[in-house]
């Protein structure tokens, strides 16, 4: 099968197309023809360093998978071969574990990651074990399915499963990235007012447009003020928050008294400093959202059946031109995902 190789870490040009064995399944291991592959920033992240540990070799890229059942494995369950399928960011996770046990396999130890401990969906085929797939939903294409095992994915776990939102209540979201963009929509089909920031003016329209009631629009950073007075001076109940220590301080600042603020990434590195006594005089909640369960796969795929979240694929590029599409990534051209066609 054909696939891209990760042939040396460091730029793009490291990235090969090359003729590979097709693998086949085994145990409870599912072979899927890969219709769909997103590209993510943690691509880019593995195929920059060498660091990672336990790395596959060939190591080929791409966690965001979708496409149908080319074969079993003899224990592989669940599924038939001609199935429309999606993953979840992992090949394997070990299923017995507290964490598998509790919603929570993202964080099981056992567990190899598409395109780092397990080849990925950068080819014409995968491996995935039957436990980490979900059925994709006829009306949704394997473009938009591929992307929902994580930005739409790590967005509903962020919004409905940690954030615990509620109708009604004042969400504000920073960061309108792939996860942002998706965190929008899902906070306002949960009925919350949803306030997004964000520091790019010609980005104001389209986060409207995907159900923000109110945009802030702060090229400083500088947007408590603005969140709240659109709360009445109370401030945000929730913050759904992808950007991380580079505005911590602003999300303090608009946060109400008892909020809730979800981390979902962390984009600068950089350390803050945070006064305790200020966290426990006004009751706030600090929680983090990593990534996608299978089931949390499954509500959101539903979410996006019902019309009610739309998958943002910005651009559909063929698998060859894998490294102009991180290129493209790399230099933040796009909003939305690209995905890649083998
Ligand atoms: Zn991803
Ligand atoms: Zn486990």
């Amino acid at each position: 099968m054909k696939a891209i190789v990760v042939a040396r870490h460091g730029d793009a040009d490291g990235l090969e197309m090359r003729e590979i064995e097709t693998p086949a399944p085994k145990g409870r291991q599912v072979l899927v023809k890969v219709h769909a592959c997103g590209v993510c920033r943690r691509d880019i992240l593995v195929r920059r360093s060498p660091a990672h540990r336990g790395l596959a070799s060939p190591l080929v890229l791409g966690h965001e998978i979708a496409g149908t059942v080319a074969a079993l494995g003899s224990e592989a369950r669940n599924f038939k071969v001609g199935d429309r399928v999606c993953s979840t960011q992992r090949e394997y996770v070990c299923g017995c574990c507290t964490m598998c046990r509790t919603d929570r396999e993202a964080l099981c130890a056992d567990l190899r990651f598409l395109g780092q401990e397990a080849m990925g969906g950068n080819a014409e085929y995968v491996l995935v074990m039957d436990d980490n797939l979900a059925k994709l939903p006829e009306p949704i294409s394997f473009e938009a399915g591929s992307i929902v095992g994580c930005p739409v994915g790590t967005s509903y776990n962020a919004v409905v499963d940690t954030g615990q939102v509620r109708a009604g209540e004042r969400v504000l979201i920073t960061g309108m990235g792939g996860l942002g963009i998706h965190a929008v929509q899902i906070a306002r089909a949960c009925g919350a007012y949803v306030i997004a920031a964000t520091r790019h003016p010609d980005k104001a329209k389209s986060i409207e447009e995907l159900g923000a009631h109110r945009v802030v629009v702060a090229p400083d950073g500088r947007f408590a003020g603005r969140v709240r007075e659109a709360t009445g001076g109370n401030g945000a109940d929730v913050s759904i928050d992808t950007v991380g220590s580079a505005v911590f301080h602003e999300i303090r600042r608009s946060i109400a008294v008892g909020g809730r603020i979800v981390l979902v990434g962390e984009v600068t590195g950089t350390l803050i400093e945070l006064d305790m006594a200020m966290i426990y005089r006004r009751s706030l909640t600090i929680r983090s959202a990593t990534s996608t369960s299978r089931r949390q796969l499954e509500a959101a795929l539903k979410l996006i059946a019902s019309g009610a979240v739309r998958p943002v694929v910005e651009r559909t590029m063929p698998l060859s031109e894998a490294a102009a599409a991180h290129r493209l990534v790399e230099a933040n051209a796009v909003t939305g995902r690209i995905v890649l066609t083998p």
